[in-house]
């Protein structure tokens, strides 16, 4: 089966959703996107998307410190995540990747006076960390870019250098995932995910003010920590020894969901193991995403109507029923 994007105002194949070598995005960094989970819950024969209407939100605001318009509104733009999603007839846990970006194919780095363009696809994903087990993190040499050099709080394609510089000099390292210092050295986040630490009892994570993207994944943690587990989050700015005198620490994002975080810069979190609170939360957070809690409901955008049949050639058919099987 093709895979389908919305590339152009119109659902194309996904092979046909191609720009010119000169387009501006892909030569300066113009670009502003965003990364939704669609999450499939087998028991019910759905997939949810999780909370697009925020992750949408947030792309809007986006375009706009970067000068772009968007031509749909989140809820239009919901609606057709949805369709693409539908149409590419996915069962099974999905990453949708809406990208708006300066399409003009044109040599001056700017951004006004080019022409905006806006590109929809989403792929299979499943495990971007090993959530179960937990990662080994490094601190990097890498700062991560202050807002006041890149707009910080929007997702905008260029910053992804940053991460990009980042993760790879974990890797180098032998680690799963990077931790940034912001310019201050203070704990900002990994390449593409918030980070958390549990001390005496509360959650403390880095607050707006130190050059984090404000994750909607974390957002949707310090909801479940306050109203599932009574545990207050403090946002404010965090040393980097607090982390390794952490009880637990863990990272939250789109693709890393609640990742618990088992060491940093060769030092054991919480004896090397998931932490009691980082596993009760990412268990909360499954049940969420999933559409299992009924509480968190309005986070869950289903894909496909309630009682959609299962296509016909993914029905359990008996044996002996099935084509190739001997005639009985
Ligand atoms: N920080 C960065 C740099 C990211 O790329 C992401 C992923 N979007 C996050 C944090 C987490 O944000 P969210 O929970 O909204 O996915």
């Amino acid at each position: 089966m093709d895979a389908y994007a919305f590339f152009r105002n119109e659902f194309v194949p996904l092979a046909e959703a191609k720009v010119s070598i000169v387009t501006h995005a892909l030569n300066y960094g113009t670009g502003v996107f965003e990364g939704i989970r669609g999450n499939w819950n087998a028991d019910q024969q759905q997939l949810y998307l999780f909370r697009p209407r925020e992750h949408f939100e947030r792309l809007t605001r986006s375009c706009g410190v970067m000068k772009m318009t968007l031509p749909y509104s989140p809820e239009e733009l919901c609606k057709l995540t949805c369709e693409l999603v539908a149409r590419n007839g996915y069962r099974e846990d999905v990453y949708v990747r809406p990208l708006a970006y300066k399409g003009s194919e044109v040599i001056g780095v700017r951004l006004h006076d080019l022409r905006d363009d806006f590109a929809l696809f989403c792929v299979p994903f499943g495990a971007y960390h090993e959530v179960d087990k937990g990662v080994r993190c490094c601190t990097v040499s890498w700062r991560r870019v202050p807002d006041l050099a890149i707009p910080t709080r929007c997702k905008v394609t260029g910053i992804y250098v940053n991460s990009a510089l980042a993760r790879t000099e974990a890797h180098e390292h032998d680690c799963d995932e990077a931790i940034m210092l912001t310019v201050d050295d203070m704990v900002c986040e990994g390449s593409g995910e918030n980070i958390f630490a549990v001390i005496r009892g509360e959650l403390v994570t880095p607050d707006p003010s130190q050059d984090i993207l404000v994750g909607i994944t974390r957002d949707s943690v310090m909801r479940l920590a306050r109203e599932e587990l009574g545990l207050r989050t403090v946002e404010r700015p965090i040393a980097r020894n607090e982390l390794y005198l952490a009880d637990e620490v863990f990272m939250t994002g789109t693709a890393a969901h609640v990742t618990p975080v088992l060491e940093i810069d060769r030092r054991p979190i919480a004896g090397g193991d998931v932490g009691p609170i980082t596993q009760q939360l990412k268990d909360l957070y499954f049940d969420a995403i999933t559409g299992r809690n009924p509480k968190y409901a309005e986070w869950c955008m289903p894909v496909y109507p309630a009682g959609t049949p299962i296509p016909a050639e993914e029905r359990e058919v008996p044996v002996g029923l099935r084509a190739g099987d001997p005639a009985s």
